[in-house]
């Protein structure tokens, strides 16, 4: 089975993953723009029971546009965050794709929150697509 380990900047908040995602979304809300500093967010959700946490991790809690809280772990020395919990979906965890540090890692099947999308960002071709 694949075994993926992805990690902050610094390297003190590891997350070790076995097996293949059960999701992968690029996100072009606002929230994923400032929360990555990028133009788009990029995660990979995973059953909990296939992930593994170890490090110190401080806690953001943001409500989304659905009403619906998402929990974020971040690293406290170098403020990477390393992995996120939907409390509408308790038994996933997702986890940035960036903090793989993998350019052969699977590409999102799904793309959300498009009318938010920097005109010169292109999205896999067959991805599912929603505004
Ligand atoms: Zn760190
Ligand atoms: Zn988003």
């Amino acid at each position: 089975m694949t075994t993926r380990r992805a990690t902050c900047s610094c390297g003190q908040l590891v997350l070790t993953a076995e097996g293949e995602p059960i999701r992968i979304s690029i996100c072009h809300c606002l929230a994923c723009q400032q929360r990555t500093g990028s133009a788009y967010g990029v995660q990979a959700r995973f059953p909990r029971g296939a992930v593994r946490i170890e490090g110190r991790s401080t806690q953001y809690v943001r409500t989304a546009d659905s009403g619906h809280q998402v929990t974020f772990n971040f690293c406290p020395e170098c403020g990477s965050t390393v992995y996120y919990q939907l409390d509408q979906l308790p038994d996933a965890i997702a986890v940035p794709v960036g903090a793989f540090a993998d350019p052969s890692f699977p590409p999102p099947t799904i793309s959300i929150y498009e009318a938010r999308r920097h005109a010169w960002a292109g999205v896999p071709e067959r991805a599912e697509h929603h505004d």
